[in-house]
């Protein structure tokens, strides 16, 4: 089999300029794919693309909150390489750190708007490209450890990642008979800028925190881990796999985190 298991694909990545976008890009890129950067930090953008090279990649502003952007970057996409086979709906915020008690409401839009509507903006140009030009892409998002427990994420990042799994179920539902395959991802705790910022921590405590809390013990996840999903969906490996959202985890989410104690001697 060939290493290069996106050779030749096209990928639109939102949210790509850092974090777990950054990472995804350069990977799909080692992987043969030509790479459309896309996100609202144009000046990470544009380093992003001139570390993995100007022949592989290209960055395109795209703020997801506005569908007119969302659409041009896809249309953009189409005229430069003809063709678009991969979507990683994946920008997305966490938004202030606050319980439902004292949750402002304007924030709660905010958040939603974001990662819910502007993923459904990119599921829906992307989605009406791959139609038209009967593509059979891969659309894959990220959701997170919050579209699944409460508690673990503030509550309206909580709302939001589950809308994540709706839509992706509901456009998995609704693109199958093109043969488009809809999945999203769901990661537990990863040292981006994103929680750092948000709860005002080092990569390094960050990572600490996490590795406290986590099931699955020795290793620490990284946004290599998830670059790593997210290459499993693109690729033909995952071909028959649809509206399924993988935990990346370690188990977090189906643990009880209470140890049974024996009680035999
Ligand atoms: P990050 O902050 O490093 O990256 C997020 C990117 O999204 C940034 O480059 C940012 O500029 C971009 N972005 C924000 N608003 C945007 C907008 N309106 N339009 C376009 N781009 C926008 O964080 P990350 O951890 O890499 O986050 C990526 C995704 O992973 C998010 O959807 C996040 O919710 C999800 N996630 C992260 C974690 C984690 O622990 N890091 C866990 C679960 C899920």
């Amino acid at each position: 089999m060939s290493k290069l298991r996106l050779a030749g694909k096209v990928a639109l990545i939102t949210g790509a300029a850092s974090g777990i976008g950054e990472e995804t890009a350069k990977l799909f890129a080692e992987n043969g794919a030509f790479v459309v950067v896309a996100d609202i930090q144009d000046e990470l953008g544009q380093q992003v693309v001139e570390s993995i090279g100007l022949d592989k990649a290209s960055y395109h502003h795209c703020d997801v909150r506005n569908e007119k952007q969302v659409e041009d970057t896809v249309n953009y996409t189409l005229q430069k390489h003809g063709t678009l086979d991969i979507l990683f709906s994946n920008a997305g915020v966490i938004g202030p750190i606050s319980t439902i008690l004292d949750m402002d409401l304007a924030d709660l839009d905010n958040t939603l708007t974001i990662n819910v509507r502007g993923v459904a903006a990119t599921i829906k140009h992307v989605g009406r490209a791959m139609v038209n030009r009967k593509i059979h892409g891969s659309i894959i998002c990220t959701a997170s450890v919050s579209a699944c427990l409460g508690g673990v994420g503030p509550s309206a990042y909580t709302a939001s990642k589950h809308a994540v799994v709706g839509l992706v179920r509901a456009a998995s539902s609704e693109l199958g008979a093109h043969g488009i395959r809809v999945n999203c991802i769901s990661p537990f705790g990863v040292a981006t800028p994103l929680p750092c910022n948000a709860y005002n921590l080092e990569a390094s405590q960050l990572e600490e925190s996490c590795t406290t809390m986590a099931n699955l013990k020795g290793i620490v996840l990284k946004a290599r881990h998830i670059a790593e999903t997210a290459l499993f969906f693109a690729s033909d490996e995952s071909a028959y796999i649809s509206g399924h959202n993988l935990v990346v985890d370690g188990g977090f989410t189906v643990s009880s985190h209470t140890p049974i104690t024996s009680t035999t001697n």
